[in-house]
Order: C-alpha cells, then sequence, then structure tokens
C-alpha cells in the first residue's frame, strides 16, 4: 500500500502570530521567575536604556506621529516624547524609594512585632494601547511596569501603524525579548493575548472595549487598570475670568484635534454670559490656528476615515456656530463649536474625540450639578470660577477621575497626582509613585518578635476570654 505523503503545514499568519504570543509569555515567564528582573540594578540599568533609545530614535518618533495624524512637533513633544522623559527621570530618580519596605504602624495586640509592605512585582504584564498618544499611552505604563521589575509584553493600536512600528524596531532592538517586547496587531490579536494568563493586565481605550478587557481577565482572575474615556465636561460660571477660561478651553479641546481622552468634551456654560464667552472661544481659535486652521501647521488630522465619518455624522448644519469645514481626503475637520443641541444630539450621545465643541448652558449650581450628576462619571472635570466656595462644592458633591479648577489637561503634568478614571471612565490610576505601585503587588508582613509569647491565644481556652477582652478593650 502506498504512503500518502503529508505535506508540511504552514500557519497562517494569525496562528503564527498567536504561536509567537505563547512562545513570548512562556520565555517571560521563565525569566522573570528566574529572578532577573528584581534586582533594582538591573531595572534602573533598562529604564536608562530606554531612556537613551528614546533620544537617538526621537527624530523617527516626531516623523512617525505626523505620518500617523500630522501631529505637530510640539504637541508630540510636550504631550508624548517630553512627557515620557519627565516620568523616566521622575522613576530612575526614586525607584530607591519606591521599591523599599514601607513600614505600618504595629498594634499592640501583635507585641513584639514590626509590619512593612513590601512592593513585588507581579510577573508579566499585557500593556494595551490606543492610537491617540500612541508613545505615551504605552510607555508611561511601560516605566511603572519596569521600575517595579516586571516582565511586559506591549500590543500598541494598529490604527497608528507607522508610530507602531518604530516602537516594535526600538524595543525588539535594544531589549531581550525574554524581557519586554511588541506584539503588533487589530482586535484578533488583542483578543488572542486576552485569553492568555498574564499577571497583570493595563489596558487603555474605549469603555466600551474596556469591559471586553475585564471579562477576559477574569477568566484568570488577573488584576486590571483600566484607562478608558466618557465625556469631559468644562464648566464656566459667571464669575470665571471668561477670557482666560475660553483660551484654556479651547487649548485643551483642539490639541491633537480633540483626540484626547480627557479633552473638554462639551461646556456648561452658565446662560448670562454663554454669548461672551461663545464670542471669546472664536476669537481663540482664530488667534491660535488663523482665519483658515486647514493652513495651520499646529492642527492635527482626524486619525481615519472611520473616526472622520463618525465625527462627520455629528456635524448637523444647523447647530454650527463656528468652524464645521471639512475635507475628507485630507481627514481636516475644522474646530467646530455647536449651539442650541440638547442631551439627544448625536454628539452627546458618545464621546466626541474629535474637533467639535458643544457649548450648552445652565441657569444656576444646583441645576447644573444635577445635570452633571445624571450622566456617566468623567474622566475629567474642568470648572471655571472664581468662586471659591462653588469651587468647593464640585469637589465635594460631584465624582470624577480628575481634573482642574480653572485649566484644563494640565493635572497630567504632575506626576504627583495619580490619574485614572471613576465608573465607566476607568478603573486604578497611575502616574509618578502610582504606576510604580500599580505594577506592584503589596506584599503585607509581620515579623514577630521571638523573645515573647503571650500564652493567651492557644487552647486551652479556659476562661482567657476575660483577658482577651480586657486586651481589646486597650487597644
Ligand atoms: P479602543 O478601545 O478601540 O482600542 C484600544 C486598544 O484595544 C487597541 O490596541 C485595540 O487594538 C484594542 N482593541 C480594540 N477592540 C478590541 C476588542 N474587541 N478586543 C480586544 N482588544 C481590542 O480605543 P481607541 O479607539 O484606540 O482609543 C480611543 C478611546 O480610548 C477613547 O474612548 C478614549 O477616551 C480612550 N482613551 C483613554 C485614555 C485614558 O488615559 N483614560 C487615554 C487615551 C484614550
Amino acid at each position: 500500500m502506498a504512503l500518502i505523503q503529508q505535506k508540511p503545514v504552514t500557519p497562517a499568519p494569525q496562528d503564527q502570530n498567536q504561536q509567537r504570543i505563547e512562545q513570548l509569555l512562556r520565555t517571560q515567564r521563565t525569566y522573570f521567575a528566574d529572578g532577573h528582573t528584581l534586582p533594582i540594578a538591573f531595572r534602573k540599568e533598562q529604564l536608562r536604556r530606554l531612556q537613551q533609545v528614546l533620544k537617538q530614535h526621537e527624530q523617527e518618533l516626531f516623523d512617525a506621529l505626523y505620518a500617523d495624524f500630522r501631529k505637530p512637533a510640539l504637541e508630540a513633544f510636550g504631550t508624548e516624547i517630553g512627557f515620557i522623559e519627565l516620568e523616566l527621570k521622575l522613576a530612575l530618580k526614586s525607584i530607591d524609594d519606591w521599591a523599599s519596605p514601607r513600614r505600618v504602624p504595629e498594634t499592640l495586640i501583635n507585641f513584639p512585632a514590626r509590619s512593612y509592605v513590601y512592593p513585588q512585582p507581579y510577573g508579566v504584564a499585557l500593556i494595551i494601547s490606543p492610537w491617540n498618544y500612541p508613545l505615551n499611552l504605552l510607555f508611561t505604563p511601560l516605566i511603572g511596569a519596569m521600575a517595579a521589575g516586571n516582565c511586559a509584553i506591549l500590543k500598541p493600536s494598529e490604527i497608528a501603524p507607522n508610530t507602531a512600528a518604530i516602537v516594535t524596531r526600538i524595543i525588539s532592538q535594544n531589549f531581550d525579548e525574554r524581557y519586554l517586547a511588541v506584539v503588533e496587531g487589530g482586535v484578533e490579536t488583542a483578543q488572542h493575548l486576552l485569553a492568555q494568563r498574564f499577571d497583570y493586565i493595563f489596558f487603555t481605550g474605549s469603555t466600551q472595549v474596556g469591559r471586553i478587557v475585564m471579562k477576559a481577565a477574569a477568566e484568570h482572575l488577573t488584576p486590571v487598570t483600566l484607562e478608558l474615556g466618557g465625556k469631559s465636561p468644562a464648566i464656566v460660571t459667571v464669575d470665571a475670568d471668561l477670557e482666560l477660561a475660553a483660551r484654556r478651553i479651547t487649548w485643551g479641546k483642539f490639541l491633537n484635534a480633540g483626540q484626547t481622552c480627557v479633552a473638554p468634551d462639551y461646556v456648561l456654560v452658565q446662560e448670562e454670559v454663554k454669548e461672551d464667552f461663545i464670542q471669546l472661544i472664536g476669537r481663540c481659535i482664530t488667534d491660535f490656528y488663523g482665519t483658515n486652521p486647514a493652513e495651520s501647521p499646529d492642527f492635527a488630522r482626524i486619525i481615519n476615515d472611520a473616526h472622520f465619518a463618525r465625527l462627520s455624522r455629528m456635524l448637523t448644519p444647523e447647530h454650527i456656530r463656528a468652524g464645521g469645514q471639512t475635507d475628507a481626503a485630507t481627514r481636516y475637520m475644522a474646530p467646530t463649536l455647536l449651539e442650541h443641541i440638547t442631551w439627544e444630539h448625536p454628539a452627546m450621545q458618545e464621546e466626541i474625540f474629535g474637533p467639535i465643541l458643544p457649548i450648552l448652558s445652565f441657569d444656576g449650581l444646583d441645576d447644573m450639578i444635577k445635570m452633571v450628576n445624571r450622566h456617566e462619571k468623567p474622566l475629567a472635570l474642568y470648572f471655571f470660577s472664581g468662586n471659591r466656595a462653588h469651587q468647593q462644592r464640585i469637589l465635594r458633591e460631584v465624582s470624577f477621575g480628575g481634573g482642574c479648577i480653572n485649566d484644563t489637561l494640565s493635572h497630567l503634568a504632575n506626576p504627583n497626582l495619580p490619574f485614572g478614571g471613576v465608573g465607566s471612565s476607568g478603573l486604578g490610576s497611575y502616574h509618578g509613585m502610582a504606576s510604580f505601585d500599580v505594577f506592584s503587588h503589596q506584599k503585607s508582613v509581620l515579623h514577630r518578635g521571638t523573645w515573647l509569647d503571650l500564652p493567651f491565644r492557644y487552647p486551652p481556652y479556659g476562661n482567657k476570654l476575660k483577658f482577651l477582652r480586657k486586651l481589646f478593650g486597650w487597644l
């Protein structure tokens, strides 16, 4: 009988990606288990290497960001490359301190003893990032993961392909893949990654995908951080410095063409000053980007055709107060103000994530607070008011991820402020020391003295209950 010759099977590209993911995870697990990432000296060396290679490739990174969405160099530096550099510097300066055991107060019941919290790396972390700040949102969590002593697999967004390609090259050429590796790909790749058992998952992206990530993590009881989105209001009251508010809101909104998770999504302005405020915002747009923002080198483009089409549906002509011009070929959308719209308008049904700013009004503080609190808890809130009592009321009565009084976005520039959402805008926070903590299990350990061993906890209990009650009374 003739033998049937079997052809060698070549795996499809997606299968190859899956095999690679599984292989990477296995090797990273072993690398971690063998303790390579534990010494602080190793962590510092790797962070320094990252610092060096980001410097070396700075121009290519600028070019990739420009190719992906015409991100102006100043924005690319201020919000991505320079931002990462500051986080790196802080981690290198503080890692000895962050990684030290933290002593906590003792209780009498354990006398004699000392108690400490030991930060311990989780193991192999998965970091999934979105496209809008494709370097910042990949490297900032990575710095925390590295400082805390983890291995990591990074999944950049497929929607910023030029940036993803250079990130892959930088990491693969400069780091041992048993320690750090990049897996490029879209939804299918992300889902295959999520099907694996990681020790930590750090996800930045939409609330909708955040739910998918959390479900997948639940399968393996993997802890997660979810940095999500939402509709972040900028609120302007009668006693605000209107000119300053207009300038700061215009900047925060139209930076990166509005494709910023913490951009003011919409404005709530007190009715009495609404008209003045709209005029001022209009003036700021012209001051920043000229009479034809399409010609401004400082105004970015929409990332892709799908987002361009999504945003175009929000441009209902009867509501456009300023802007509204578009060019599908270059994915240009002018900074646009919408007026006289309700919460049912398409722009109020989802996070805008583009250069469209709806302006809604309110009469009194009570109404405004109710209005905000009836919606999902925002990732950010910006309150413009000169009235301290009103500022305090907002801080006390409204729940939101983080934000500013009399500014927009700037809370992200302070690494001492943990950054994250609440409710549907996210779970957990990072930046600075918070990034280190996110990627560390806080291992609590009590060191018990051996020179004293009071017998009241040991059976037979007899009438020791009386003594125990007394002891608890003294605590
Ligand atoms: P997204 O959720 O579509 O994608 C984020 C990542 O998830 C990408 O890497 C993508 O490949 C992956 N992904 C997409 N669909 C998936 C699926 N079904 N299963 C598994 N993985 C999947 O988000 P985006 O469009 O890239 O980014 C925009 C969103 O991210 C906005 O909602 C914005 O507010 C949010 N965001 C939040 C922050 C923050 O720090 N909180 C920062 C930037 C962006």
